[in-house]
């Protein structure tokens, strides 16, 4: 049977060979989580040894990770906002980069006891909309998706989150399912925005096993900021914001087509790696 050196020597290898540069990062995830060992036993009892069935266990998850999938798919789950949120093959796995758009909310909605009514467009998880009704306990939202199998991910994160009562989910394209005269103070969105051109730059594990749905907008990757900007109009009070997830490098691009239906204020906000990420659109 292997010690936690050995095994944990071998498993690296495997990453490795598999072209995964993190590969000592995700050799400690794998094998804390699947053995449930802490961080602390896992850099100290190096001599541990390690059970016939446990590494039976593990075996295959490493055999997945060396086919790169991500280890959010693995583990079937990913924290956002402190938050866990279930995760599958037909959901885009939440990014840290996209806490900016909470983080914007905030700046924007100073009073938390607020009744904020919220719409997430195209809600995946559900992260967006779920991680906004933790912070602001009096709002409600709705949340659309095109695909069930994503809707039904949001739905159980919802209620694992204990945020179902607050949180309405809906099957539909963009606002299209929505009827004329429903309005929202805040109406939030990470849509699809890479071109397709693009896909080749990306990571295997985006690329092979992320939805394409949730990744790829048209050539430019501004089809669907397009289809927003026609119709966010008809669901956005007078007093409410539009709060967008963008590419690093689209913010004039988006800003230009916001004003080119109507919305003549924007404002951008940046991520943690100091790289544009949101912006916000409003009325007036
Ligand atoms: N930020 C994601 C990525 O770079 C893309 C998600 C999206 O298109 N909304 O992989």
């Amino acid at each position: 049977m292997p010690t936690l050196k050995s095994l944990s020597e071998d498993v690296k290898d495997r990453l490795t060979q598999a072209g995964i540069e993190e590969a000592e990062f995700d050799t400690r995830l794998l094998i804390t989580e699947t053995l449930d060992i802490s961080d602390i036993d896992y850099a100290l009892e190096k001599d541990r040894v390690i059970s016939d069935e446990q590494v039976g266990i593990l075996l295959p998850l490493v055999e997945r990770r060396a086919s790169r999938e991500p280890i959010s798919q693995i583990f079937g789950e990913k924290e956002f906002w402190s938050l866990p949120f279930k995760v599958t093959k037909d959901t885009l796995t939440p990014r840290p980069d996209s806490e900016t758009l909470i983080e914007t909310a905030l700046k924007f909605y100073g009073d938390k006891d607020e009744a904020l009514s919220i719409l997430d467009l195209g809600t995946g998880t559900g992260c967006l909309l779920l991680a906004l009704l933790h912070e602001y306990p009096n709002a409600k939202g709705v949340g659309i998706d095109i695909s069930e199998a994503t809707l039904n991910v949001a739905i159980e994160n919802a209620e694992s989150l204990s945020l179902s009562k607050r949180a309405n989910f809906q099957l539909g394209k963009w606002s299209s399912g929505l009827s004329q005269n429903i309005s929202f103070d805040i109406i939030v969105s990470n849509p699809p925005y890479i071109g397709s051109y693009e896909k080749s730059s990306l990571p295997p594990e985006v690329k092979d096993h992320e939805p394409e749905i949730a990744l790829f907008s048209g050539e430019d990757g501004l089809d669907d900021y397009r289809t927003i900007a026609a119709e966010v109009g008809n669901h956005l009070k007078d007093s409410g914001c539009v709060i967008l997830e963008i590419g690093h490098t689209q913010a004039k691009a988006v800003k230009k087509i916001f004003t080119s239906a109507g919305f003549n204020k924007s404002t951008v906000f940046q991520d943690l790696g100091a790289r544009d990420r949101c912006l916000v659109i409003e009325k007036v």
